[in-house]
C-alpha cells in the first residue's frame, strides 16, 4: 500500500512538474512576442537629494504591458527572461531606451538594472559600449546595477567584468547591498561607485535598533572606501529623517515617488527648477 501512495504522489509530482514546465514555455512565448510587439515599457524611479528635494538620477523599472493582464511587475515575468536567451535581447532594450529617454535629462545619472546571466555574458560589456556610442549617451551618467550574487558566484569573473565597464567609463551601484552573502573582502577588489542599501532594513530603522545600527555602519563603510550610499524603498517621513540624520547621498522610495513614466520624469524636473527660481527671486528680492 505504501508502495503504491508513493507512486501516485510521484505521478502527481511529476504531472505538477509537467504543468509548471508548459507554463512556463508559453510564457517565453508570450515574452518573444512582447518584445515582437513592443509590450516592454520601461518606468523610472526618482533618486533624490538627502534633503528630498532634488531629483539627482532616475532608475529605470521594467513592466509588461500584458494584451491581457495588464501592466506586470518584473517579479511575474523576469526569472522567466532571466532563464532563457531572451535575457540578452531584453537586456539590450532596456539600455537603448534607457539612453534614449535619459537624452530628455542631462542633468541626471541614469541607471539601469543588469542581472547576473546578463553581465555574465562575454560580449556584455562590448554591447553596452555600443549602445551608448550608437545612442551618443554620456557614458559617466550611465550606472549598472548588480546585486552582490554576481561577485559572489565568480570572483574571477567578476573582476574582468567591472575591469571592462571601468574603461568604459559608466559607473557600477551594488544594489540590494546587505541581502546578500556576508563576507565583504571582495569589497577590497572591486571598486563600486555606490551601495544601495536595502529596502529592508529600511523599513526597519524606526522599530529596530539592530537595522539603524547597521545602516549608520554601511554609511561609515561606504565613506571610509570613498564610495556614495543610496537608501531604497523609503516610506515615511521617520525613514527619511533616520537616513538623512545617518549621512545617506541619494533617497529612493515612494515617499518621493513611486515609478513613473519618463514624461512624468520630465514634469517633476520642470515643477523643481520653478521652484527653485522662486526661490532664487525671493532671495533677490529681499536683498
Ligand atoms: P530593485 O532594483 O531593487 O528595484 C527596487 C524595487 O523596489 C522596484 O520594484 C521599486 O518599484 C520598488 N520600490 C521603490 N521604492 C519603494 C518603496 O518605497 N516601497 C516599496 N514597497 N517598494 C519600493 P520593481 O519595479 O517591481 O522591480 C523589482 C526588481 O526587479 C528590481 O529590484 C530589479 O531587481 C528587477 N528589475 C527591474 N527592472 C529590471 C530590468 O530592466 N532588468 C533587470 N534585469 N531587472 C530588473
Ligand atoms: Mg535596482
Ligand atoms: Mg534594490
Ligand atoms: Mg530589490
Amino acid at each position: 500500500r505504501a508502495k503504491a501512495e508513493g507512486r501516485s504522489r510521484y505521478v502527481l509530482f511529476q504531472e505538477s512538474m509537467g504543468d509548471e514546465i508548459r507554463l512556463s514555455q508559453q510564457m517565453e512565448r508570450e515574452l518573444r512576442q512582447a518584445l515582437e510587439e513592443d509590450q516592454f515599457e520601461l518606468l523610472y524611479q526618482p533618486q533624490v537629494s538627502a534633503d528630498g528635494r532634488t531629483t539627482l538620477g532616475v532608475e529605470a523599472l521594467i513592466r509588461w504591458r500584458h494584451p491581457e493582464k495588464g501592466l506586470l511587475t518584473p517579479y511575474h515575468f523576469m526569472s522567466i527572461v532571466e532563464r532563457s536567451d531572451l535575457i540578452w535581447q531584453v537586456g539590450a532594450w532596456v539600455i537603448r531606451t534607457a539612453c534614449r529617454d535619459g537624452h530628455a535629462w542631462p542633468d541626471l545619472s541614469v541607471a539601469v538594472n543588469v542581472s547576473p546571466a546578463q553581465i555574465r555574458h562575454p560580449e556584455f560589456a562590448r554591447v553596452l559600449h555600443l549602445i551608448l556610442q550608437e545612442e551618443a549617451f554620456d557614458p559617466r551618467r550611465f550606472e549598472v546595477e548588480v546585486t552582490e550574487s554576481v561577485v559572489m558566484d565568480h570572483i574571477e569573473s567578476a573582476a574582468r567584468i567591472f575591469e571592462s565597464l571601468r574603461h568604459i567609463g559608466v559607473r557600477i551601484a551594488l544594489d540590494d547591498f546587505g541581502t546578500g552573502y556576508s563576507s565583504l573582502s571582495y569589497l577590497r577588489r572591486f571598486a563600486f561607485d555606490k551601495f544601495k542599501i536595502d529596502r529592508s532594513f529600511i523599513t526597519a530603522v524606526e522599530s529596530e535598533p539592530e537595522a539603524a545600527a547597521i545602516v549608520h555602519t554601511l554609511v561609515a563603510l561606504a565613506d571610509a572606501l570613498g564610495m556614495k550610499v543610496t537608501a531604497e524603498g523609503i516610506e515615511t517621513e521617520g525613514q527619511h529623517r533616520f537616513v538623512q540624520a545617518s549621512g545617506c547621498d541619494q533617497l529612493q522610495g515612494y515617499l518621493f515617488s513611486r515609478p513613473v513614466t519618463a514624461e512624468e520624469i520630465t514634469a517633476r524636473l520642470d515643477v523643481e527648477r520653478s521652484h527653485a527660481d522662486l526661490t532664487a527671486s525671493d532671495t533677490a528680492m529681499a536683498r
